[in-house]
């Protein structure tokens, strides 16, 4: 395998060579279009298209579409905007490579019947349970149908027939015939055809025998021309019948040489999600999460209104390789790759999630000064934000303990802190209502220590705390979130998954932000000390500004 991969010429030798369109490599990602795009998705589009983009060749888009009952168009158009989203493009040269397995059912039913009349397909009348039980298991070799040596008229005739809707579904079926004795299952006269009264999405009532992808995927890699069918490790069995399907079909002159060739790849599993369609309708439809796109849910639309960039992303999928043996990814590469991609981007501002009013008393009443931030420390062309200091402002709870406790350099009767950007201010004390809540702090500043003026770090302090003039700040929910599962692997083994479900996997929070916070969609912002953050596209109004939180600054997740 590893040969003819080598053999194909890298960019370079294209360009040096001119080499025909014909030697180009061409690879596919192909969804079945039964649900939303999630980020193990992600890797195969990276692997397929980066290898595409890097040797010069071309990656096709097609939606393995023969399955008539789960798919709708509304999971294509989200597939195609995901794959878009994601940064890459299936046009190349002016041609646009987007394809269906659909549009080839009628190439796909000729070639069963060129199968019959060589001796390589019969049709078998045998139930599905009689089939199973006559396939033999790991250690005994299978039973042949008593179908099997049937002319090769009968089956024709009889393919017609089910082709014309003339049996009910599951009354038979066409099988290649292959050996019942092979040590691979898979090769057992596996089934080609069989029958489903069922409408598709796009060729509608026309059919009602549909073939099975392992029948179909190598004949729609053929009839594309790709070079590199690349799947998960699980397909590595039927490769054997990938080969023969299409050496059958060659030797019948339907295909030319060279014939494409599949490899496999560990899938990605990642801690704290799970990855598998199935599971990801089953929380939308049964309501455990808001919708495919619920920023807790690990599809591409969910991830990227939670505010992970295609960026990020593309990243992640790099970082964790390509690999021929199962392993698992702490989530926590994912924050990481996010970090990384928005720490030198990213516009800084306050935020303040769990306010509290602390009064400057010897702050002139109705006075504003202006102070001054970098809005990226990382890039000195960013410039400078300004917002003003007045005499009551916003801090964060946990900025004030009435008796602090060791190793506490915040705000506490007597002790000195510094208004990040502002002046240092020394706490007087703090007023509380009736029933003893704190709320308010006092505090009185120091005129000589304003950040950025000469000599205004004469006086040291220790602590350094975020705020907001109460006069200015914006008001905004912001939603915080935590793992959607409580559990690492939530769905190894015989685990119901939903019983690891985290119910505290969002957390809401009205917040105050500095005046002049971005609010425009797909800006992830970092909200000093607190994490990135990014506009929610769904809920989020003009007046009513509602934020996802994407990360923290630091990992906090214990794996
Ligand atoms: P699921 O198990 O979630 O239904 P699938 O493999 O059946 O996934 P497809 O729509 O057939 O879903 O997937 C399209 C492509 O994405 C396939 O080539 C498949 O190998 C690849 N793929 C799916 N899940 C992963 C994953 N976790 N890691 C890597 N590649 C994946
Ligand atoms: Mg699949
Ligand atoms: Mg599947």
């Amino acid at each position: 395998a590893g040969k003819r991969w080598a053999g194909h010429p890298g960019p370079a030798q294209v360009q040096a060579t001119g080499a025909l369109d014909s030697a180009r490599i061409r690879t596919r990602f192909p969804p079945e279009p039964n649900g939303y795009l999630h980020i193990g998705h992600a890797k195969s589009i990276c692997l397929n298209f980066g290898l595409a983009r890097d040797y010069g060749g071309i990656c096709h888009l097609r939606f393995d579409d023969t399955n008539p009952e789960k798919e709708e168009q509304e999971y294509v158009d989200a597939i195609i905007d995901a794959v878009k989203w994601l940064g890459f493009d299936w046009t190349v040269d002016g041609k646009e490579h987007l394809y269906y397995a659909s549009s080839y059912f009628e190439d796909m039913y000729a070639f069963a019947e060129a199968l019959i009349e060589a001796g390589h397909a019969y049709v078998d009348e045998q139930s599905p349970e009689e089939m199973r039980a006559m396939r033999g298991t790991l250690t005994e070799p299978g039973q042949n149908s008593p179908y099997r040596d049937r002319p090769a008229a009968d089956s024709v005739r009889l393919l017609r027939e089910m082709r014309a809707g003339k049996h009910p579904d599951g009354s038979m079926a066409l099988r290649a015939r292959i050996d019942m004795a092979s040590p691979n299952i898979n090769m057992r006269d596996p089934v080609l055809y069989r029958i489903r009264h069922a409408a598709h999405h796009r060729t509608g009532t026309q059919w009602c025998i549909y073939p099975m992808y392992a029948f179909a995927h190598p004949i729609e890699d053929a009839l594309e021309g790709i070079t590199h069918s690349i799947c998960t490790l699980e397909f590595e069995d039927q490769r054997p019948f990938y080969d023969w399907t299409l050496n059958r079909l060659q030797e019948l002159g339907k295909f030319s040489l060279p014939l494409p060739h599949q490899y496999e790849f560990a899938r990605l599993n990642i801690s704290y999600i799970v990855t598998s369609k199935r599971k990801l309708l089953q929380l939308v439809k049964e309501g455990h999460v808001n919708g495919w796109d619920d920023p807790r849910m690990p599809t591409l639309a969910g991830l990227r209104r939670r505010g992970y960039t295609a960026a990020a992303l593309r990243l992640f999928c790099e970082r964790t390789g390509v690999s021929k043996s199962n392993s698992r990814i702490d989530y926590s590469l994912l924050d990481q790759a996010l970090r990384e991609d928005q720490d030198p981007l990213a516009p800084r501002s306050v935020a303040i999630l769990d306010p509290l009013k602390l009064v400057i008393t010897n702050f002139p009443e109705g006075h504003a000064e202006i102070c001054h931030a970098p809005r990226n420390p990382h890039d000195p062309n960013a410039g400078q934000r300004e917002f003003p200091l007045t005499r009551e402002v916003w801090i964060e709870r946990e900025d004030f303990a009435e008796v602090p406790p060791k190793k506490y350099f915040r705000l506490f009767p007597g002790n000195s802190v510094r208004l990040k950007y502002g002046y240092v201010v020394t706490c007087t004390g703090c007023v509380k209502d009736a029933a003893g809540n704190i709320i308010e702090v006092h505090a009185e500043y120091n005129p000589e220590t304003k950040s950025g003026t000469p000599g205004s770090d004469a006086v040291k302090v220790k602590g350094n705390v975020t705020w907001i003039s109460c006069a200015s700040a914006v008001p905004a929910e912001i939603r915080l979130y935590d793992r959607l599962f409580s559990e690492p692997f939530p769905d190894a083994g015989d685990r119901e998954f939903l019983d690891y479900l985290n119910p505290l996997s969002v957390q809401t929070v009205q917040a105050w932000l500095e005046p002049g916070t971005s609010l425009e969609p797909g800006i992830v912002s970092q909200f000093e000390r607190l994490g990135y953050f990014v506009i929610d596209t769904k809920d989020s109004t003009p007046e009513r500004p509602v934020f996802n939180r994407v990360t923290t600054l630091k990992d906090t997740w214990a794996s």
